[in-house]
């Protein structure tokens, strides 16, 4: 493995899906998922040009921003968060990407001690095995979310189907990205809504295509 041949080739990649759909490279941020390696290993990533790291547990999150505090690094909680560890972890993260249910949103509310940059997860895949709201969960959930003053939702996140064929992972992140664009009309005063949380190794030039303004890549960097 060479950490900084992959580096290059994934921000090259991501260059190419910019170029491709008529983007610039400044539209997309990848977030770098550290889940798989060490503190020593992350700081070599950030030598290497990446900015955004993410971490799927709350207590390797602390202990690696805490071990490269010293570091430009803008850091993503992604997936899904336990309701009892929210008060551990939700003031120090700067974008929170697994939104999954009113109530761990609620909890966020009442934890936070500042506005928390939040991604709404959807699936709309429909797999069961998948967190997130439905689309009409959702649409049920809006009018509630709105009042959660301590939540800046700035955006949705999805993830598609391991293994589907390109077509229907593309038509998911199509969908996903057309949901984003009719709640962010509503202009619901806590939602921006500007925001789109998906791909991953697998299929990042694809969701880059649809819209995503942020590419969630572990993998690729590792192998
Ligand atoms: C692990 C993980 C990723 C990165 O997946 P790779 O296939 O390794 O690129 C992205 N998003 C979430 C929520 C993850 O848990």
């Amino acid at each position: 493995m060479s950490l900084k041949e992959n580096t290059v080739q994934v921000f090259e990649k991501v260059s190419n899906a910019c170029q491709k759909s008529g983007r610039t490279e400044q539209e997309v941020k990848v977030i770098a998922v550290t889940k798989y390696v060490d503190s020593s290993i992350t700081r070599k990533l950030v030598e290497a040009g990446a900015r955004h790291l993410g971490e799927n547990r709350v207590e390797p999150f602390l202990a690696k921003r805490e071990a490269l505090k010293d570091l430009p690094i803008t850091w993503h909680f992604i997936g899904s968060l336990q309701r009892r560890k929210v008060k551990d972890v939700i003031n120090f993260v700067d974008y929170f990407h697994g939104l999954d249910s009113l109530k761990l949103a609620q909890e966020i509310n009442k934890r936070a001690d500042h506005p928390i940059n939040c991604f709404i997860q959807v699936n709309i895949s429909g797999e069961e095995s998948k967190h997130g709201f439905s689309e009409t969960e959702l649409r049920e959930a809006l009018p509630q979310l709105a009042q959660l003053s301590q939540l800046n939702l700035v955006g949705l996140m999805t993830m598609a189907p391991l293994g589907a064929d390109e077509t229907l992972i593309a038509s998911i992140f199509s969908k996903t990205e057309a949901l984003r664009q009719t709640i962010q009309q509503e202009a619901w005063s806590n939602m921006p809504m500007t925001e789109l949380s998906m791909g991953m190794s697998q299929d990042y030039p694809l969701a880059i295509e649809a819209g995503a303004t942020f590419v969630r890549i572990g993998t690729a960097f590792f192998e």
